[in-house]
């Protein structure tokens, strides 16, 4: 039996645990590929990782992550979930009463709340009521906005953002200001991650398979719509134990095809490509703290950007790093904010969990706590820009109605978009009420996020079956929900194009039936993104190349840009004792080349390298859209503030 090639890959979040089972299930990758995939934490889960929290006499699974799947959004996770190798292993519950409630800092006797379920509607034309935000002004722009939503994209609006719409609404607004600040504003935050409504990335194409209403056929069973101002949300989904359930069945599955290895506890430190045998060394500390090493044919890896930059950015591997990497990847920020070098290309966020018990994180104006998730600004008044500062908002998952079991009465997760810290007077809970603490860095939920570095970092993949001038022979790649959504559909989905780029694994999913077809169109979306096509002829050839049957192209061809690049490097490249140990002539490494791959590789498209101006614009407009301009009556208290001040 020929020695098979080997391949790393690097993180056991969904998107790592899915590319290990794309690969081993695939008959012609997983007799090529030995796989071992090394993470950091001790199981796999990643940013679905789910604790077992011990109370009231129970165990209970805690999403300190992923909290909700929908089959309408997610539909390659929902044809997975379908078939009977998972459905015995991962149970989902329906979850149709997304009840949302927001509580905000009181204006002197008036109380700025609302829910979008009646339990917190009520009163709201009554004096002393708590959900004065309710109005009738409120109603009806709740009404104009959903409404034009459902249009929008008929009507040719679909990308056009949210900014540019309320800079100069179509449609009349009662108290557009209003809207923005205390309805819209809240609940983009809450699905970007927190901290930012980012009104200027937002498209209406972005929300309106959110909240539009979709005649689907009935025999689809997803309800819409899945959000609502007005409304609890409808046709949601979660893992009844926990999202873990769902990445482990996928460890499970792919080691019933074929054994692979998996490290746990490890953490990956540093990957660089030899530049003359395109072999790619990993290193790695383990649980013990003792330091590894191994050499693959190729590297995936499934970590967020600001991870792959100080995995990427080490002493063996300065010549990527200086002519690819810090360009596409860039580097990462701390928990402050402040860069960890120039440029930064991603504008992930930070963030952190607690699971906690401490019911003083909820606002005290809202302690009927019917709703599953509270966005609360109460604690985060006194800026500025408004009476409330968006960016040190958080949001608290009341765990009896998430789990809709009366026992996990008293059980909260809190999410910040940020680090809090108690001494600047941070509202965090209480310590000793703190069941597990978890920090991470993000993207954003909204497929718009996908402009900027997304849009490029094709050119910083390894060579795969499509092929862009510019790219460089590094056989490392990117996957991961950075690549193209920050969602377990997104992080499926990347794991399946690059299975598909770089291993030449057919799409897997594929039964001929109207939900797996649109499952299909949503992956080819995503491919797409992650390897865009640059003309029909082009968007043909890859599409048939994801056909069954289809034998894959020229994985191993190197493009001459690509070839000549990674030799002019080895004259000037240090190499280490162990990367020279490995060289082997260069004659002979592009004698392994098969020439009329390479030659068809010539042919193709050449695109305009990506700009640093595009990455800079998207910092830049992140950080505007956490500015709000105050409503109506906040105006006048910040006036007043200015004059007292004077
Ligand atoms: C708080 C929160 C709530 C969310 N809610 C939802 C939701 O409700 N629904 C939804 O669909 N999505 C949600 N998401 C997004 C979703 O969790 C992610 O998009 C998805 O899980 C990402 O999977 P991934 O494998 O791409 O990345 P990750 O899950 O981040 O996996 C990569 C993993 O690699 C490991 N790692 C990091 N560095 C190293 C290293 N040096 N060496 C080895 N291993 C390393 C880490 O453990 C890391 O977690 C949420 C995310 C967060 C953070």
């Amino acid at each position: 039996m020929p020695t098979k090639k080997k391949v790393c890959i690097v993180g056991g979040g969904a998107t790592g645990v899915a590319l290990l089972w794309a690969l081993s299930r695939d008959p012609q990758a997983s007799q090529e590929w030995e796989i071992t995939l090394i993470h950091n934490q001790s199981t796999v889960g990643g940013h679905s990782l789910t604790c077992d929290v011990p109370w009231n006499g129970r165990s209970f699974p805690v999403d300190i992550g992923v909290q909700f799947i929908s089959p309408m959004l997610y539909p390659n996770v929902h044809e997975m979930l379908k078939r009977t190798e998972f459905s015995s292993r991962v149970a989902v519950d329906d979850y149709n009463q997304l009840k949302i409630a927001c509580a905000f800092p009181p204006e002197g006797s008036n109380q700025l709340n609302w829910g979008n379920f009646p339990g917190y509607q009520k009163n709201w034309n009554q004096p002393g009521s708590q959900f004065s935000l309710f109005n009738a002004d409120m109603q009806s722009d709740i009404g104009a906005f959903q409404a034009f939503i459902e249009v929008s994209l008929l009507i040719g609006w679909g990308n056009k953002t949210l900014q540019e719409y309320f800079d100069n609404p179509p449609t009349p607004y009662q108290n557009p200001s209003q809207f923005i600040n205390y309805i819209l504003a809240p609940y983009l935050s809450i699905i970007n991650g927190y901290g930012a409504s980012l009104l200027d990335q937002t498209t209406f194409i972005d929300l309106f398979p959110l909240f539009a209403k979709l005649p689907l056929p009935q025999s689809w069973g997803f309800p819409t719509p899945l959000g609502s101002f007005s409304n609890p949300g409808t046709g949601w989904q979660r893992f009844t134990n926990g999202a873990r359930s769902w990445v482990q069945a996928m460890s499970d599955v792919a080691q019933t095809y074929v054994p692979s290895t998996i490290v746990l506890n490890s953490n990956v430190t540093a990957v660089w490509t030899d530049q003359s045998t395109g072999q790619v060394t990993v290193q790695w500390t383990d649980q013990n703290n003792n330091q590894n090493s191994g050499t693959f044919d190729k590297v995936v890896l499934t970590t967020d950007m600001w991870t792959n930059s100080l995995i990427l950015n080490n002493s063996n591997n300065q010549y990527f790093w200086n002519n690819l990497y810090a360009k596409y990847v860039g580097y990462g920020q701390d928990e402050n904010g402040n860069p960890l070098g120039n440029p930064v290309v991603w504008p992930l966020m930070w963030g952190k969990c607690y699971i906690h018990s401490d019911s003083s994180m909820l606002s005290p104006d809202l302690m009927e706590q019917e709703e599953t998730l509270q966005f609360n600004a109460y604690y985060a008044q006194g800026t500025a820009n408004g009476n409330y500062d968006l960016t040190k908002t958080f949001t608290t998952y009341i765990q009896k109605n998430v789990l809709n079991d009366p026992d996990a009465d008293g059980l909260y997760l809190t999410m910040y978009g940020y680090i809090p810290n108690a001494a600047n007077g941070d509202k965090v809970p209480d310590p000793t009420k703190v069941f597990f603490q978890e920090p991470w860095t993000h993207g954003k939920w909204t497929p718009s996020f996908m402009s900027g570095p997304k849009a490029q970092l094709y050119l910083a993949q390894g060579l795969g079956n499509i092929s862009y001038s510019g790219q460089m022979n590094t056989n490392i790649y990117f996957a991961g929900n950075n690549t193209t959504a920050d969602s377990e559909e997104g992080a499926l989905d990347s794991a399946l194009a690059i299975a598909n780029y770089a291993f030449g694994v057919e799409y897997p999913l594929a039964e001929f039936e109207a939900e797996s077809l649109f499952a299909y169109f949503m992956y080819t979306v995503y491919h797409n993104v992650m390897f865009p096509k640059q003309n029909a002829g082009h968007a043909i050839a890859s599409l048939y190349q994801m056909l069954p049957e289809k034998k894959q192209v020229g994985v191993t061809a190197s493009p001459p840009t690509a070839r000549t690049q990674v030799k002019r490097a080895t004259v000037s490249k240090k190499t280490s004792t162990a990367t020279r140990k490995k060289t082997v002539t260069k004659k002979a490494a592009s004698a392994s080349r098969p020439k009329k791959t390479k030659r068809a590789a010539t042919k193709k498209t050449v695109r305009k390298p990506a700009s640093r101006k595009s990455a800079s614009t998207t910092k830049k407009t992140a950080k505007k859209t956490t500015l709000r301009k105050p409503a109506k009556a906040t105006r006048k208290k910040v006036v007043a503030k200015k004059a007292k001040k004077r």
